[in-house]
């Protein structure tokens, strides 16, 4: 008897079917914003998801994959290495991190899209000093007006960037947003526009450390809406793996 390639539990015909749609809903909102498909990079999210739904989607050209606890990304990372732990594809924290975890995620992350405090800046900054590593972040700031909510308020943005120089071992590569959950997602354009204007309006020309030129912004209900506002990041969950069932 051969080995099944994946496990039964994943549908890898109905995943490609999904990556199928989310590639020309891409295209199509790029159309419409006069953008490039190419500078926007799609964050499968697979948190929930065994690492065989990360592979499944590999095989059909996803090579950025986001998880939302440094436990699991951890693992995962150990099991299939990206490119910081010298392999070719890339492990995304999109979650919110405890300063007790920045080990877990300097040693095994490519990509942070949660920074929001000092502590936690000064804490990745000495872990990642010892691991003599730079490791790229996103400022995750509080677009959505609701209480339950991390990141940092929209006015506090750029004095906490100020405070970044400090940190050599991290490179702030551009603003992350999550938007409210909503029905209509025409309904959170004015906060994508708020994080794009947040990150146009700083001045980084007394800061090293922060060099801004991406936004993470637009998930599985609102990534149109978010491409034309002028997302580089993706952070794409259901639309990609399906429902989770939590
Ligand atoms: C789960 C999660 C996503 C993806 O959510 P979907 O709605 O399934 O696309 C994106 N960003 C963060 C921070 C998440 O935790």
């Amino acid at each position: 008897m051969s080995q099944p390639k994946t496990s039964p539990s994943i549908d890898a015909a109905a995943l490609a079917d999904r990556l199928r749609t989310v590639r020309e809903r891409i295209e199509a909102a790029c159309a419409r914003a006069n953008r490039s498909p190419e500078d926007i990079t799609l964050v499968g999210v697979s948190k929930t998801f065994p690492l065989e739904a990360s592979r499944v989607a590999f095989e059909h050209g996803i090579s950025d994959f986001g998880e939302n606890r440094a436990g699991p990304l951890s693992e995962k990372a150990t099991a299939w290495p990206g490119e910081y732990l010298g392999g070719e594809i890339r492990w995304h924290m999109v979650g919110h991190l405890q300063r007790n975890k920045a080990k877990d995620i300097v040693e095994h992350a490519d990509v942070f899209h949660a920074l929001d405090s000092p502590r936690l800046a000064k804490e990745l900054n000495k872990r990642a000093g010892r691991e003599e590593r730079v490791l790229p972040c996103f400022v995750q700031v509080h677009i959505s007006g609701e209480e339950s909510k991390y990141g940092l308020d929209p006015e506090e943005t750029h004095e906490y960037l100020d405070t970044l120089k400090d940190f050599p071992h991290l490179h702030v590569i551009g603003l992350m947003g999550l938007a409210s959950f909503v029905d209509d997602p025409e309904d959170v354009r004015p906060q994508f526009q708020l994080l794009r204007e947040l990150r146009d309006t700083y001045d980084d020309s007394d800061n090293p450390v922060v060099k801004m030129n991406a936004l993470s912004m637009g998930m599985s209900n609102d990534f149109e809406v978010a491409i034309e506002e002028g997302a580089t990041h993706l952070r794409l969950g259901t639309a990609i793996f399906g429902p989770r069932d939590y």
